[in-house]
């Protein structure tokens, strides 16, 4: 069957054109899927916009929207396992933490369902003057490009699909072209739950092939893009001609502070997840790790001792607890930065190369790394190398951890961790990160806003802001009286 999926039929790339997808893991033949043109682009362009002009999609009850979005959910409850398995397969994550982002993928289409319905946001404005009726209305975008990366797939592309929907809009989704699978199933799942032909469209490419003259095309409204930030400068400069409505989601370099004072087994073992899961290719990865000077030999040396502990393997190795990097050229990517590091004088304290275990040696894995005794200035510490390298750095006091933290041009998130409250709240006051963790590091509900400052973006995901990035806003005023004004008399 087809994979690319326009005004509601499966279809083949025009050209005929395929990608071989293989597993990070071992290299093995995941599948073979279509591989998108800019023709295939255009199509799934016109036919969103189309489904956005003619079809029912927007013109619905924002109640019955969000049924059909629970319906999702439950389908996507119903093939969890099918989808993980498809998840792991693409990523070479283990199959555990896909099974958790599949639970995450239907929190997130159950609460933008509810939201759909209940959402409020339109409001009737007093004017003073009986004779006008003037209302706040909230209305669908229009057709939106939804282009994902590859650490999240489905989970990504969720926090774009649900609220799209739920919005009203129209859409084309362009998955990363390294991992396709997911998003397959979900356009299945969306056209059994009854998604009308046309409202939800998928092309599978390369960014150059696919997402650029979709950035451009003057049918799209808007373009929400999860990614890197030069990928984000480029859609950003390339929508500015048809100026575009944009929601840019880019990276991060985020700090994981850590007071003297902090409670040590959780700190450290929360360390640990905040850089290595997932191999450190995680957004919001805490990879600076910012230590008060007095707590820092002992943290380091505890910190060291569990991340040469931490086993590798492919996504159904029950033993492993991080997997491979996505690709050879990525792992070349991180051995660069490991390597520019120790140049800048940094203090290699355990990895800094693949593993040695010959059963791996098919796959792009990377032993966790720790670089310790490094300085704001190293591109190790400023650069998001997107892999599982952590560099540490020591402070003094407050004022200089924050400014530590704050040296940055990423602005996605941050962790703090004191049992001095009073200094938890100036930190989290003071930190310039979409989200502060205090005493914790990555959990996120969809009830609350993700999201960057700084060059980590624009916009907000999730939360009641998540829904209006795809609605615009209009203010409607009729005058039940009109009288005529005589101002030119
Ligand atoms: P990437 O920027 O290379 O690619 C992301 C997507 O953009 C892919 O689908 C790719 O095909 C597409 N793309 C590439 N060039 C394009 C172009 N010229 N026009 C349109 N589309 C184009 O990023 P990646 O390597 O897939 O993902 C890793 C990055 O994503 C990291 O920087 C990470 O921090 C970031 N990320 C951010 C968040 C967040 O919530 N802020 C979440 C996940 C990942």
């Amino acid at each position: 069957m087809p994979e690319l999926f326009i005004g509601g039929q499966w279809t083949a790339a025009l050209d005929g054109r395929v990608r071989e997808i293989r597993s990070p893991a071992d290299g093995t033949l995941v599948g073979t899927v279509d591989d998108a043109g800019p023709k295939d682009a255009s199509a799934a362009a016109e036919a969103a916009r189309d489904a956005f002009d003619r079809g029912p999609w927007p013109r619905l009850p924002a109640a019955e929207r969000g049924r059909l979005l629970l319906r999702v959910a439950d389908l996507l409850r119903r093939d969890k396992a099918e989808l993980a398995r498809a998840e792991s397969m693409d990523t070479g994550k283990r199959l555990v933490e896909s099974e958790y982002d599949l639970d995450d993928v239907a929190a997130c289409f159950r609460w933008f369902g509810d939201l759909a319905a209940t959402d409020g946001a339109d409001r009737v404005v007093d004017t003073g003057r009986p004779e006008i009726d003037s209302m706040v209305v909230h209305e669908p975008v229009g057709v939106c490009v939804l282009i994902t990366p590859w650490n999240y797939p489905l989970l990504q592309t969720s926090w774009k699909v649900a609220p799209a929907l739920a919005a009203g809009d129209t859409f084309v989704l362009k998955p990363s072209e390294l991992t396709p699978h997911s998003a397959i199933g979900l356009m299945r799942l969306l056209a059994e739950a009854g998604l009308p032909a046309g409202t939800a469209n998928l092309v599978l490419g390369t960014g150059a092939t696919v997402g650029a003259p979709l950035t451009t095309d003057e049918r799209v409204d808007m373009v929400s893009f999860t990614g890197g930030v030069p990928t984000g400068r480029w859609i950003m400069a390339a929508a500015a001609p048809t100026v575009k409505k944009l929601a840019l989601e880019l990276g991060g370099k985020n700090p994981n502070v850590v007071f003297a004072d902090a409670e040590f087994d959780s700190a450290v073992d929360h360390a640990l997840t905040a850089v290595f899961l997932h191999s450190g290719q995680v957004c919001s990865a805490g990879a600076r790790l910012l230590v008060q000077e007095k707590l820092h030999d002992a943290f380091v040396d505890e910190v060291v001792h569990r991340a040469r502990r931490i086993r590798l393997g492919g996504p159904f190795d029950e033993h492993a607890r991080a997997g491979p990097l996505i690709s050879a050229d990525h792992r070349e990517k991180v051995a660069m930065y490991v390597a520019a590091g120790l140049d800048e004088g940094a203090v290699l304290r355990c990895g800094g190369t693949p593993p040695a275990d010959p059963t791996l040696e098919d796959g792009y894995y990377y032993l966790p790394t720790v670089l310790d005794d490094c300085t704001p200035d190293m591109s190790v510490v400023q650069e998001e190398s997107f892999g599982p390298v952590l560099t540490v750095e020591r402070f003094r006091d407050e004022d200089e951890a924050l400014a530590l933290a704050n040296d940055t041009v990423y602005g996605l998130a941050a962790a703090v961790w004191t049992q001095d409250a009073a200094r938890a709240h100036r930190m989290a006051s003071r930190l310039r990160a979409g989200t502060v963790w205090v005493n914790d590091f990555h959990p996120y509900v969809p009830q609350a806003e993700w999201g960057g400052m700084k060059q980590s973006g624009t916009g907000r995901e999730l939360g009641r802001t998540g829904l209006a990035e795809y609605q615009e806003t209009k203010h409607i005023w009729r005058n039940t009286a009109p009288s005529p004004q005589r101002w030119f008399e």
